[in-house]
């Protein structure tokens, strides 16, 4: 790991976490290959950081990954990071890749319990050092609104969010929906914080600020990850269904179902659910779709998916739903009280 001291000073400090991702790639000119470049020449690759009256401090990590490989283990090394330097400064911003960025806000938004500084997830589609580079602009805004502070002096912003292609969004609603544009991130199921133009318009109305300013946030960084995701489609069989469902090595398991929450009424669908609810597994029902919500009262298919115990997931994405219930696990061993945490909205993640 890497810390380096930045040299502005100001009103504001902003501890600036890289982990990897295309942003921080520049291309090496002699193999024509995209390689991470040295942070600590942050400046020299976006100088217009330099502008800013902030103190801006940089934390690389040793391993710098592509973030298809991200593990649990990421997000515990970042909550610890942040709960170590938590008073030494006004915000965080994480620079990550794109492909999994939407785990990882999740996963930081339930495991810092009463945030009241912002913790701002940017990346890029283009490396930093390419000449029409979206990193250089998602960065300069997502150390910005890091550092937003209204009239009292508390953050605009304290939530863990993704700022992406003009965009914050709330990360656990966050989903990557395009894998070439510079939007790459949408939230369907919530609106925007902010906009980024001329200026950024923030939607305080929809900001999640904290019950008490002066209590420090709760850090947890135990995860159960004992869950896996059963992707409902047409034609599949009881074979696939038994060894996700009924699998030892699973505690609880995400059904993405069609619609409105809805799967295969057929007999032995229906059986191998109760048989995996009958082991003790949590079943947590999620909509494929991109925007909505289950309701397990609208088809006579959802119907009998909640009559068999299945527990509704609302409105929440599958990356807000694993990493809720990789939190909540990790927090107890009694699925009673994971599944009551389930059914509630604990860091803004499904509409209730
Ligand atoms: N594969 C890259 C990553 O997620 C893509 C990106 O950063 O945009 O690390």
């Amino acid at each position: 790991m890497r810390y380096q001291t930045g040299t502005g000073t100001g009103k504001s400090s902003i501890l600036l976490i890289y982990t990897g991702g295309t942003i921080g790639m520049k291309l090496d000119r002699t193999d024509q290959t995209l390689k991470p470049f040295d942070f600590r020449q942050i400046l020299e690759e976006v100088p217009e950081l330099g502008k800013f009256a902030y103190r801006i401090d940089s934390y690389t990590f040793d391993d710098i990954i592509d973030s298809s490989d991200v593990e649990p283990s990421l997000w515990q090394r970042l909550t610890t990071l942040i709960s170590s330097r938590y008073d030494s400064y006004d915000g965080f911003v994480i620079l990550h890749g794109t492909d999994t960025m939407a785990y990882s806000a999740s996963a930081l938004s339930f495991m810092i319990e009463g945030l009241t500084k912002p913790v701002v997830f940017t990346g890029s589609q283009l490396p930093v050092g390419t000449p029409r580079t979206d990193g250089k602009e998602n960065l300069i805004s997502a150390v910005e609104i890091a550092a937003a502070k209204d009239r009292d002096g508390h953050a605009i912003v304290p939530e863990v969010c993704i700022f992406f292609g003009n965009s914050l969004m709330r990360g656990n609603r966050t989903k990557k929906v395009n894998s070439e544009t510079f939007r790459a991130f949408r939230s369907e199921n919530c609106p925007l914080l902010a906009e980024a133009g001329i200026n950024i318009r923030y939607s305080t109305g929809n900001i999640i600020r904290p019950a008490d300013w002066d209590t420090k946030p709760v850090f947890h960084t135990a995860l159960d990850t004992r869950v896996s995701i059963l992707k409902i489609h047409p034609g599949i069989t009881p074979q696939v269904v038994r060894n996700i469902i009924c699998g030892p090595e699973t505690r609880a398991v995400i059904l993405e179902t069609y619609g409105a929450g809805n799967a295969p009424s057929k007999q032995w669908f229906i059986d191998l659910v109760k048989e995996g609810i009958a082991m003790g597994k949590i079943i947590l029902n999620v909509t494929q779709c991109l925007a909505g919500s289950v309701n397990m009262e609208i088809y006579a298919t959802g119907k009998r998916l909640r009559e068999a115990g299945v527990l509704s997931g609302y409105d929440c994405t599958t990356e807000g739903a694993l990493a809720k219930l990789f939190h909540l696990m990790g927090m107890s061993e009694d699925n009673r009280f994971v599944a009551e945490e389930l059914d509630k909205n604990l860091r803004g993640e499904i509409t209730k």
